[in-house]
């Protein structure tokens, strides 16, 4: 509760300004950071460890490295396409045959906590999420430069912190529809922000569990509300970023929904659909030119 007006700063929470309207490669009209994010039962237990012995619950984590990773990645190989999947460290140690399939196939592997633990401000476990889920990712040899927050949530010490390690970007803010540089709380420059889009949460639309118990819905009524979103994003210019999940996607009803939708995109023939790296890396060559340019 607001005990005092002086409880709330007054000024925007985040200081970064507008983000800059860099064109797209090859004179391609929008993008599609095309992202998985790999939770496995790590999603379950990280809200309360004795999840552990529930057994069917667990399952629905289970379900992604047992059906759902092979599915979704045998779709995307049939599409010709190459994504983004943040794999938390828990589930790189306890199926690290879904992060050798991945890599296997040419994906990008992202940071995405170690045990999926909420990163609030002041949480004691923000640095150890971060340096467990690197060494994890290191017995592949992996190096990740982008993260997305697990919950989908931040604060200041997580983000200084990614700049801290070198990260390239992060994947968690829902403040835009194109990249944008982060400022720091000391006013320094932060790391790449790829803000992710809320409709594109397959778990939003698709899952019900025993903890998250929620409607879902059919192929057309989401269809119909991401073919909108893309629609209107080729229109701007802008990009759109999805957050699927392979233990929702991987599912029949859902694979079918998604197949259709990245088929829809794929003959709009003028959205790049490519990982976070790719989309970093464009905009941080764009960023140079433009300070090139405007030295000169
Ligand atoms: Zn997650």
């Amino acid at each position: 509760m607001i005990r005092s007006y002086d409880d709330v700063p007054v000024r925007p929470s985040n200081m970064a300004g507008p983000a800059p309207e860099f064109p797209w490669p090859q004179g391609l009209r929008a993008a599609m950071m095309l992202s998985f994010d790999i939770d496995a039962e790590s999603a379950i237990t990280s809200k309360d460890p004795a999840h552990a012995d529930k057994l069917v619950s667990m399952s629905y984590g289970g379900y992604e490295a047992r059906v759902g990773l092979p599915k979704v990645l045998e779709l995307l190989r049939e599409l010709e396409l190459k994504a983004t999947f943040f794999t938390t460290g828990w589930a790189a140690d306890a199926y690290p045959g879904m992060v050798e399939s991945v890599l296997r196939d040419g994906h990008e592997i992202g940071h995405h906590g170690y045990h999926h633990l909420l990163p609030d401000p002041g949480a004691p476990h923000i640095e150890s999420e971060l340096a467990r889920g690197f060494e994890a990712l290191a017995r592949f040899g992996v190096r990740p430069v982008g993260y997305r927050a697990p919950y989908g949530e931040s604060c200041d010490e997580l983000r200084t912190a990614l700049k801290r390690e070198g990260m390239l970007y992060s994947s968690s803010w829902r403040d835009d529809v194109r990249p944008y540089r982060q400022v720091l709380p000391n006013g320094a420059a932060g790391v790449i922000e790829i803000p992710p889009t809320s409709s594109y949460d397959d778990w939003m639309h698709g899952m019900s569990t025993r903890f998250g118990a929620r409607p879902i819905f059919p192929k057309e009524h989401v269809l119909s509300m991401w073919r909108d979103e893309l629609d209107e994003t080729r229109a701007w210019g802008a990009m759109v970023t999805t957050v699927l999940h392979p233990l929702v996607s991987g599912r029949p009803m859902r694979l079918r929904l998604l197949r259709h939708f990245l088929q829809y995109a794929i003959e709009c023939r003028d959205v790049w659909i490519t990982t976070g790296e790719q989309i970093a890396r464009h905009f941080e060559t764009c960023e140079q030119e433009h300070a090139a340019g405007a030295r000169t």
